[in-house]
């Protein structure tokens, strides 16, 4: 990554939310895999270097682990509801069991309540594993992730991507390097402390 970076990871923990979460609840596209705007075609699935090992960690630990996912391509009539299951069949053959997946089909004009930055997915999904979203890590690449996790009271971890901006990285309360930083960060795997 040529971008320097803040690794905020030190902060009082009031309500508890730093404690080792019951679920991670991962952004899709530019998180686990690299991100083909509105990819309906399995055989273009990439991961994200270090996915299928984060998400082993996860499940060894015991934490519970979800896929929260805007496809408005489905709205815009780009790619069809089994196009996008089928890109997340191969992701979950790449990398291992996902947990539910979640997706929010609606184009940003449809005021929906899942589309993220709304928390409706994380919502669905802190459901599905049965457990409350305050017990749970967003983690994603971009400010809607982040918001998300906010809107639905959890814990948001940005991990940027050349893409993200910079005002998405200020913006975020927490942000690791790469997906085995997160991992590291929630698992309480001591890091070394970057510059302030
Ligand atoms: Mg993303
Ligand atoms: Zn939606």
């Amino acid at each position: 990554m040529a971008r320097p970076m803040r690794i905020k990871n030190a902060r009082p923990d009031p309500d508890g939310t730093t404690s080792r979460p019951l679920a991670v609840l991962f952004d899709r596209d530019g998180t686990l895999v690299l991100d083909v705007p509105y990819n309906g075609d399995p055989a273009r699935v990439r991961p994200v270097p270090g996915a299928a090992q984060a998400l082993a960690r996860l499940r060894t630990a015991g934490v519970a682990t979800a896929v929260v996912s805007n496809q408005s391509g489905i709205a815009r009539g780009l790619l069809t509801r089994a196009d996008v299951d089928a890109v997340n069949a191969r992701v979950e053959e790449l990398l291992g069991p996902l947990g539910p997946v979640l997706v929010c089909e609606h184009s940003p004009d449809d005021g929906c309540s899942c589309r993220k930055p709304a928390p409706g997915l994380v919502l669905q999904a802190a459901a599905a594993l049965g457990v409350p979203p305050q017990r749970c890590v967003v983690i994603g690449d971009i400010g809607a992730d982040v918001g998300a996790a906010r809107a639905a009271g959890a814990r948001p971890v940005l991990v940027p991507t050349a893409v993200t901006r910079q005002e998405e990285i200020d913006d975020a309360p927490e942000v690791a390097a790469d997906l085995a930083a997160a991992v590291d960060l929630l698992l309480g795997v001591a890091v070394p402390a970057g510059p302030p």
